[in-house]
């Protein structure tokens, strides 16, 4: 991705760097050849030359753009799980995944990391997105996810005769689980995405209680994927489900709804990051109605709101990681909307706003494994930099609003916001 040659000022804002430290009140970045080269107090800052580009924050705040810990580009619209699979060709799934990566970059999301996706798309969009060829966040990437036979990603009845194409391998024991990771290796891919437990979504035969997947099918999959230098992550929601999935050696977590103190302990000792994906269970129950969501799975999403609730309070009052996202692209979440799961995090969970700021960016550059060069505003890192009116840390939903925000920058290039409206990317 191309680096804004030169050196450009941010300044005339509260300055939110990202690493949970309190703002300063009249800070200033400096960006040299796209890498940040100075971020603190204004008055600190060294005299920048005449020619320096000037960006003007207009008195509100200046912060790392915000990352996504848990996108699906690859998702829109979908209202009910058969949706997510080939309701739609590659073809058609590929052109409004490259419309939904430039929509999270307009919303200030810098970067982006993936919760799966239908086919190998992630892969090439990383490839497009890093090479100029469209805008859109830095991605990590994953690809088709692998589920348990029988389990919540499993559901076209056989005498239909359809397979999983587009988004999952179905595995029944280790050595299938191997042979899935086997093709992801060849794919080319980061992040082995797998279904250690069911959902609300799947009341019937695999609700947010059940198991999709055998401890050693876990296993085989983080075995082989480490040997390959992948990374591997779960939906996880019961509390059997996380335990085996952070004792057979899972480098992060998915919702992590259930989680007892045994799994807490699990999770803290070797630091595994958790990205909750919590709002899309209170926008489901607030808008699944109108969705045609049954009352069970309505229930359901209740039930695992307030355990993941209470989950992510339990994991931030311990020190551990946390990264913001998740699962939007439904038709009550459609994409662009992503910000108000920080306001969701503020307002329903109970996290203070500088809290949250610093989950949905550090915590989001940890996740993707970038925090050298990603998530907070500190020298050396990238100048990926969010500009917005007004002051985020008294009202965090000002982030859901691109009108209020005046630059999106990546590597020092304003690539969106009023700035450049309409986008000149
Ligand atoms: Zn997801």
């Amino acid at each position: 991705m191309k680096l804004q040659s030169g050196i450009t000022v941010v300044k005339n804002g509260q300055l939110v760097d990202g690493t949970g430290r309190p703002a300063v009140p009249n800070g200033a970045v400096i960006i040299t050849d796209g890498i940040i080269s100075y971020a603190g107090p204004a008055a600190d800052a060294p005299p920048a030359p005449p020619d320096a580009r000037i960006i003007d924050a207009a008195g509100g705040t200046i912060m790392p753009g915000l990352i996504e810990a848990h996108i699906h580009l690859t998702y829109f619209n979908v209202s009910e799980l058969q949706d997510l699979d080939i309701k739609f060709p590659v073809e058609y799934v590929t052109l409004q995944s490259a419309v939904n990566a430039k929509t999270a970059l307009e919303c200030g999301y810098t970067a982006a990391r993936s919760g799966g996706c239908l086919h190998n798309i992630d892969v090439w969009m990383k490839k497009a997105i890093e090479e100029d060829m469209i805008p859109g966040p830095r991605l990590s990437t994953s690809g088709r996810e692998i589920c348990g036979a029988g389990g919540l990603m499993d559901w076209n009845p056989d005498y239909r005769r359809i397979g999983m194409e587009g988004i999952v391998f179905i595995v029944n024991g280790p050595e299938q689980a191997r042979g899935a990771v086997r093709k992801l290796v060849k794919d080319g891919i980061e992040w082995v995405k797998t279904y250690p437990t069911g959902d609300a979504a799947s009341p019937d035969i695999n609700d947010h209680h059940t198991l999709c997947m055998t401890f050693d099918e876990m296993h085989a999959v983080v075995a082989t994927a480490h040997n390959h230098g992948l990374k591997v992550t779960g939906h996880c929601r019961a509390t059997e489900g996380i335990r085996n999935a952070l004792k057979s050696g899972y480098d992060a977590i998915e919702h992590g709804t259930f989680m007892d103190d045994e799994c807490l302990d699990l999770l803290l000792k070797r630091n595994v990051p958790m990205c909750p994906g919590l709002g899309f269970e209170l926008f489901s129950v607030q808008r699944g109605k109108e969705f045609g969501l049954s009352q069970r799975v309505l229930d359901g999403h209740q039930e695992t709101l307030e355990a993941g609730a209470e989950s992510c309070r339990k994991v931030l009052k311990a020190g551990g990681t946390m990264g913001l996202g998740g699962d939007y692209g439904f038709a009550w979440t459609p994409h662009g909307t992503y910000a108000q799961e920080l306001t969701f995090f503020v307002n329903y969970v109970g996290f203070s706003t500088l809290d949250t700021i610093t989950c949905a960016t550090l915590g989001g550059a940890k996740m993707m494994g970038r925090a050298h060069e990603l998530g907070s505003l500190e020298k050396g890192k990238l100048g990926d930099v969010l500009v917005v009116a007004g002051d985020v840390l008294k009202d965090i939903s000002l982030l859901e609003n691109r009108d209020n925000l005046i630059a999106v920058m990546q590597g020092g290039l304003v690539k969106a916001g009023t700035l450049v409206k309409p986008a000149s990317f």
